[in-house]
This record gives C-alpha cells, sequence and structure tokens, in this order.
C-alpha cells in the first residue's frame, strides 16, 4: 500500500508500506477513504518532533474497516469510522477517571517512537489498536471531510470552550484562528456565548470567524483589550482560549479575561515560558492546559456535527490525492490553507 513517510526536515515521499494485519484481538485494519494534514504534521515536517526516517504521519482519518480482531465489538469490517487521534487503554487509573488523553500507555498515530511507535493514517490503510475505543461509526450523511474533524481539530476547539466553564450569555476572547481557534468559535456560540471576540492578523480568518458568529478584531490594527472591554463593561471576558501556543498569545489572553476567570492553553506548547504569574494571581485566574481530551468529547462532537449545530466545512480549502501529499505539505507550510483533506 501507499503511505506518506517523513524523510527529512522538509520533506516528504510516497512510499510502498506493507499492508497491516490487525495481530491483537482490539486491533482492526482502516481503509482510509480520508485523512487530514494538521498543524502538529507541520511540528514533524519542520523535525521539531523525534520521529524515524520512513515513519508513516498523520493521525485524521476516516474510513471503512477492512479486517478486526474477534475482541473489536462496537465496529465491524464494512462500517464506516471516524478515528481519535490518539489511543488509550480504557484500563489505567487516568482512563478510569476518563482522562483519556493522559493514558499511561496511550499512543498518539503518526508521531514516531516517542509517542507509541503507531504508524500513521496519510496512508490507505491504517492499523487501529483498542478499535473499541478508538474509533466510532460516522453518522448516515455526514460527509467524510466533516466527520474527519470529530477525532481532532473539533475535538480539541469544542474542548478548549467546554474546560472555560461558561454560562448562558457569556463572553469569550478566542486568540488565533487556525482551524483549532475557528473550531473554538464555532463552538463557543454553541455553548451559549454571548459575546465571541475572535483575534488574528489574517484577513481571511477574521472574516470567516466573523461568518461564525464572532466579533472580528485585528491583533495590531485595532486594540483587542479595547475591543474587549467595549464587549464586556469593561470586565474582560469570562473566559480565553490561546489557540496559538505561544508567550505572547498566552499573556494577551490572561490580560483580556476577567477577575476570576478561566484561560484555555490549547496550543501545543513544548519549552520554558515566561508567564507574568502576578497577573494570574492577582486576577485569580483558572489556567487549564495540555492537549485535549478528543476520546471522551467525540461521541458529543460528532452529534454535533450531524445535527450541522457544528460545520466546520469552511474550513477545508484543499482537496488533494495521498500522491500529491509532497505538494500538499509544501502548500500547508506556506500556510496558503486551513485544512487539506488527502484521498487515496
Ligand atoms: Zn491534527
Ligand atoms: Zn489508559
Amino acid at each position: 500500500m501507499r503511505a506518506v513517510t517523513f524523510q527529512a526536515p522538509g520533506e516528504v515521499r510516497v512510499e510502498e508500506r506493507p499492508e497491516p494485519d490487525p495481530q491483537a484481538p482490539d486491533e482492526a485494519v482502516v481503509a482510509v477513504e480520508a485523512s487530514g494534514i494538521c498543524g502538529s504534521d507541520l511540528h514533524i515536517y519542520h523535525g521539531r518532533v523525534e520521529i524515524e526516517r520512513g515513519f508513516t504521519i498523520g493521525h485524521e482519518f476516516v474510513g471503512t474497516v477492512s479486517a478486526a480482531g474477534e475482541g473489536v465489538k462496537k465496529v465491524g469490517p464494512g462500517d464506516r469510522v471516524l478515528g481519535c487521534y490518539c489511543t488509550a487503554c480504557g484500563e489505567c487509573f487516568f482512563c478510569r477517571r476518563g482522562d483519556f488523553h493522559k493514558c499511561d500507555i496511550g499512543r498518539v498515530f503518526g508521531h514516531g517512537a516517542t509517542l507509541g511507535n503507531l504508524q500513521g493514517a496519510q496512508a490507505e490503510r491504517v492499523l487501529v489498536p483498542n478499535a473499541d475505543l478508538t474509533l466510532r461509526k460516522v453518522p448516515d450523511g455526514l460527509a467524510d471531510e466533516v466527520a474527519l474533524f470529530a477525532g481532532d481539530v473539533m475535538g480539541t476547539g469544542y474542548h478548549a470552550i467546554d474546560v472555560l466553564g461558561l454560562e448562558p450569555g457569556g463572553s469569550v476572547a478566542v486568540l488565533g484562528l487556525g482551524p483549532v481557534g475557528l473550531c473554538a468559535v464555532q463552538a463557543a456560540r454553541l455553548a451559549g456565548a454571548g459575546t465571541v471576540i475572535a483575534i488574528d492578523r489574517v484577513a481571511e480568518r477574521l472574516e470567516m470567524a466573523r461568518r461564525f458568529g464572532a466579533q472580528p478584531v485585528h491583533l495590531t490594527e485595532e486594540d483587542p483589550r479595547a475591543a474587549v472591554k467595549g464587549a464586556t463593561e469593561k470586565r474582560g471576558v469570562d473566559g480565553a482560549v490561546d489557540a496559538v501556543g505561544h508567550p505572547d498569545a498566552l499573556e494577551l489572553a490572561c490580560r483580556l479575561t476577567r477577575k476570576a476567570g478561566t484561560v484555555s492553553a490549547t496550543g501545543v506548547y513544548a519549552e520554558r515560558i515566561e508567564l507574568h504569574m502576578g497577573i494570574v494571581w492577582i486576577k485569580a485566574l483558572t489556567l487549564k492546559t495540555g492537549h485535549a481530551n478528543v476520546i471522551k468529547q467525540v461521541d458529543p462532537v460528532l452529534e454535533k456535527l450531524r445535527s450541522g449545530e457544528l460545520d466546520p466545512s469552511p474550513l477545508v480549502t484543499h482537496r488533494m490525492k495521498l500522491d500529491e501529499s509532497p505538494e500538499a505539505y509544501e502548500i500547508y507550510d506556506r500556510r496558503e490553507a486551513l485544512k487539506i483533506v488527502l484521498t487515496p
């Protein structure tokens, strides 16, 4: 089968790989019909994630189960399924608490040996451990390229808002309008936010946030702090999402949030950064961090996608073939695309 493999920083290649076979009773094989290229794939592409040369990448996928071990009960051959970006055991201390994203033996698709040695989904087929927990049937009528968002990007935007604990009519600021930020805007509106301030410096992204029901604010050509004050009787927003993963965004998120509010640090942080703890402390902010618990959120997210209450389809800017993936990564790297969907 064909698979997209990492070769060197800035180089991916489509190569032949052996067909995966379910070995353990809990495993399934999915024939991938659509896979996504994601911001975290770009970390790999740039060589910021340690990964073996020739490893198959990709962690967002929709397809049809082609084989399943005898222990797999919830899905079977012929079922159209959506995969979560990671797996979990379902039995450890953290899984029993529902913290599937912190599973002691959790693995992430397409991220090399350091994250569980699980070959990726930008391929014709993918091997799925613990298939009953990792996969979900795709509701009838839901397009592949929409369902795809449930396993990572929309799951993450939804989680970022969920942890804010918004009350009806509440206010939110979303910093950074990449795919996760734009999904967070939709999730905030769905959660009942009365005011969503969406901050970025790319005109098209601000315009899309406006279409999703937010008040767009240009980071540098406008004054985000003044905009938030104007929309919240000078209090600050109830909750803010840093969907960038940059110290400046986190600091601004803390400054825009009202006293006793919540900041969701959703963007990826891998390094030591400085944060003005005095601001966090004096305002009594709650800081929520970490990966999204996508396995926990995937059922409600799929249901909201099915009903159309969440609709990330405008985010799909490019549809390309698996064989075109080197070009697709170049396009994504130039930030010319929001979401690229690859099909076999
Ligand atoms: Zn992703
Ligand atoms: Zn576990």
